[in-house]
């Protein structure tokens, strides 16, 4: 952990005030249901880190960044539930029955996950779960990838006069299935998108949009790994999305962003520059 931190937590002023007078938690609460925010250790929030503090056993994610990692105490066993789409690591039913097992053994659980539990991240089943087996828990909201990204990439959600909301869609369907979205109702100028788990399906995601009515020189943005120091940014057009994301080979973890507000990253992205990708008339990047 890096030596600020270590103070920091050693610190009375963190121990007495910040994790016993300013968050307070139930001591019968079992499972803290945490959320790490997208990756840079700056974004979690300060109960996060009272309840990594206080915990016995850390049950985490694939996308819990390296750096978070590291603020988890020598004292907490870890355990890696990752999970990378379509190549489950530990079934969800398996997690699930983890974090009630380890509750049983009164252990003081935190399971840590990527962003925000409640966004994309299955928080709300493993709380389902706890609930049907009478295990106390708390929710700790993190920042979700879409918050996270859109500042760091110095793109607004919302802007007055761009547009009158924005909306969270999956781009990832279970494996075997098609992707099923509403285009129609997903292609509205005046909101923008913000598209989880898109890469796979990017093409289709493109084109259904486009053909639903969405101008095919909406601006559009792919951002990878955002806040962290490796973030890559790329801003092109709806139609220039899957030839640009191919081009510059973006993996996972990589959000999309759709529609007018994209434009403002030019002027106000502040942590990396975005790579403008331009097209060719025949759609190629
Ligand atoms: N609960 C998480 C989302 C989990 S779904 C949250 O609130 O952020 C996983 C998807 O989130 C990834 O496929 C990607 O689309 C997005 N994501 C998470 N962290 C990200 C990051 N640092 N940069 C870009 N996208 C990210």
């Amino acid at each position: 952990m890096p030596l600020l931190l270590t103070r920091f937590f050693d610190d009375p002023i963190f121990k007495d005030t910040i994790l016993t007078q300013l968050i307070k938690t139930s001591d019968d609460v079992r499972v803290f249901i945490v959320g790490a925010g997208p990756g840079d250790p700056g974004l979690l929030t300060l109960k996060a880190a009272a309840c990594l503090q206080k915990a016995d056993v850390v049950v985490y994610d694939r996308l819990v960044s390296d750096d978070i990692l590291a603020m988890v105490p020598e004292h907490a066993e870890k355990i890696f539930a990752g999970k990378a789409a379509r190549d489950h690591f530990m079934p969800q039913g398996e997690i699930n029955q983890t974090l009630v097992d380890l509750a049983r053994l009164d252990k003081t659980v935190v399971r840590l996950k990527g962003g925000d539990p409640f966004i994309f991240g299955r928080g709300s089943e493993e709380a389902l779960f706890l609930a049907e087996h009478d295990i106390d828990f708390e929710i700790v909201p993190g920042i979700t990838a879409s918050a996270g990204c859109g500042a760091y990439a110095g793109i607004p959600l919302t802007h007055r006069g761009y547009v009158t909301g924005v909306r969270f869609v999956t781009g990832h369907c279970r494996a075997g299935q098609h992707l099923d979205l509403n285009w129609k109702s997903l292609a509205d100028p005046n909101t923008t998108l913000v598209i989880y788990m898109g890469l796979i399906n990017i093409l289709k995601i493109s084109d259904e949009l486009i053909k639903a009515g969405l101008p095919a020189d909406m601006p559009a943005a792919a951002i990878e790994r955002g806040t962290t120091p490796d973030q890559r940014t790329i801003v092109t057009t709806l139609k220039g999305l899957p030839a640009c994301i191919e081009r510059a080979d973006l993996k996972a973890p990589s959000l999309l962003i759709i529609g007018r507000v994209v434009e403002l990253s030019e002027t106000i992205a502040w942590h990396t520059q975005a790579h403008e990708c331009l097209m060719d008339d025949d759609g190629s990047a």
